[in-house]
């Protein structure tokens, strides 16, 4: 933005590795918001070759890489020719590999107000079953991502716009990088586990489930029992000095003054938490929502109010509930009260019981004589009577067990549904039966694809449908045993050695 707010440029960059891509790819590319009559846009296109800039960088190879044109005739930004670009114009590619799609774009001087344009890129279909793209990242403030890949979004866990935390650093030292990976890591698993309550495994992805672009890549994965499927919980990706090559990122070493490329992390957890967290814990009655996130903890609701009730009674009721609320908020409990007097207690017990709100807190006449309130669990529906004078202390405390209770059923259900298999009917057949599998693996690509073709109920599966194939959840960090001198890759006709035990299951 310049200093009077308005847009003056936005970046976006499509990353796409196609090892098995055969076909010439067509990328098309448009402006959601570019209407040429009042802002003609401009866009610059790049191609780079991740792997090895060098070698696109003979004019011949990047004469086949992008057509006809040379390096020296890709328009750049300003290009008259490139001026002409417009909704839906589509760039082919003809070269295999890994390989980078850059668009800028910049309004003309001049114009103000311009809208924030959203650059997509598509792949038209045909494309799309061969060419697994890691995504497009528009650079944007308020940290908004924009993903195009896919077919099927699902609210939440896939969309094709959403909000994240993301990090890039940079590193001297590869050992102070891969440090930092696994220190992010861990607090990405604290998301999970300390605010939402949901067990996680954290593991390496193998070399075909890894971000392409990168050396390794770590995960937190999760479960969701209900439908016996695993979720990539967030990612934290060492990605060594390949981008740092690519785009010349690099320092003064102090001691001999050369420069040196850096070694890159980067890391990014997004709102497919609140949907993982909606799927593990929520009931047929609504949400259930973990303490140490719930906007509201407890709620008050004043009951025993009838027709008959005396207005001073009723006024005493009231005024004890509102006393009960402060104190509460003074103990650091997020506590609100349903004082509506147009909604019966019932009517308000199903509202927030709906909404999630892990304790109900009953207080009726009878409860004021007797010096006490009952507190009503979302989690377990258990009611607990609790004296009035203890609420600063109980009351958190039971936010707490609740907490620890709904991590622990959590962690139960993972663990149920999480079978050690040595065998190929074994896995089948408990992948069939919801669980998530732990098997002896080579890490081979190839015996990866054929663990997931051949575990497929249908020959179209869409991705993430409970048909689809298993595939590579992580290699936990945490292995079940040593892999030994008698164990075989589970994939029954793979010969190689297994390296290690691999976290397989159907995922979103
Ligand atoms: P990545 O940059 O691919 O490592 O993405 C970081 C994390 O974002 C992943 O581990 C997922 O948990 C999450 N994520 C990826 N794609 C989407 C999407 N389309 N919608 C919501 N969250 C996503």
């Amino acid at each position: 933005k310049d200093a009077s707010g308005n847009i003056t440029s936005v970046d976006a960059a499509l990353n796409l590795e196609n090892k098995d891509f055969k076909k010439t790819l067509k990328l098309t590319w448009l402006a959601v918001e570019d209407d040429p009559s009042v802002y003609p846009p401009t866009f610059c296109v790049y191609f780079d070759n991740i792997i090895s800039k060098a070698v696109l960088g003979k004019d011949e190879d990047f004469k086949q890489f992008i057509g006809h044109k040379t390096r020296d005739e890709v328009p750049m930004l300003g290009d008259p020719e490139l001026k002409k670009c417009k909704k839906g114009d589509i760039i082919q590619l003809q070269r295999r590999g890994f390989f980078k799609v850059d668009v800028a774009y910049a309004p003309p001087s001049g114009y103000t107000n311009v809208p924030s344009p959203i650059v997509l890129f598509s792949i038209p279909d045909g494309h799309t079953k061969d060419v697994p793209t890691s995504g497009l990242k528009v650079n944007a403030p308020d940290a908004k991502a924009t993903r195009w890949e896919f077919k099927q979004p699902t609210p939440f866990l896939r969309t094709r716009e959403f909000l994240w935390q993301e990090g890039h650093t940079a590193f001297a030292d590869k050992e102070e990088a891969a440090k930092e990976v696994l220190d992010i890591l861990d607090l990405y698993a604290l998301v999970y586990t300390h605010l939402l309550a949901i067990p996680v495994v954290k593991g390496r992805k193998t070399e075909k489930e890894k971000f392409a672009g990168g050396d390794y890549t770590t995960t937190v994965e999760a479960f969701i029992s209900a439908s016996g499927r695993a979720i990539q919980g967030a990612t934290s990706h060492h990605l060594g000095q390949n981008f740092s090559k690519m785009f010349e990122i690099v320092y003064e070493d102090p001691e001999t003054q050369q420069k040196k490329y850096v070694y890159q992390n980067s890391w990014g957890l997004t709102t497919r938490t609140i949907g993982v967290m909606i799927m593990v814990h929520a009931d047929n009655q609504g949400l259930v929502l973990p303490p140490h996130v719930a906007c509201i903890q407890a709620i008050v609701v004043p009951c025993g109010i009838t027709v008959n009730t005396k207005d001073d009674e009723r006024a005493q009721l009231l005024d004890a509930c509102k006393a009960l609320e402060k104190r509460l908020v003074g103990g650091g409990v997020r506590c609100e009260g349903d004082y509506r007097d147009n909604y019966s207690p019932g009517w308000k017990f199903n509202h927030w019981e709906l909404k999630g709100v892990p304790l109900r807190l009953e207080v009726g006449p009878k409860d004021l004589k007797a010096q006490q309130l009952v507190a009503v669990r979302r989690d377990t529906g258990e009611k607990i009577t609790i004296p009035l004078a203890d609420v600063e202390k109980k009351i958190p405390a039971l936010l707490e067990t609740i907490h620890e209770s709904m991590l622990n059923k959590a962690q139960e259900d993972m663990a149920s549904h999480t079978k050690k298999v040595s065998n190929w009917t074994d896995f089948c057949g408990f992948l069939e039966q919801k669980n998530i599998l732990l098997a002896p693996f080579c890490g081979e690509i190839s015996c990866e694809d054929k663990i997931k073709a051949d575990s497929a109920r249908g020959e179209e599966a869409e991705p993430g449908a409970p048909a689809m194939g298993a595939k590579s959840l992580c290699i936990p960090f945490d292995q079940p045993a040593a892999i030994a001198a008698s164990d075989k890759c589970i994939n029954p006709s793979c010969t190689n050695k297994p390296k290690f035990y691999t976290l397989f299951g159907r995922s979103y």
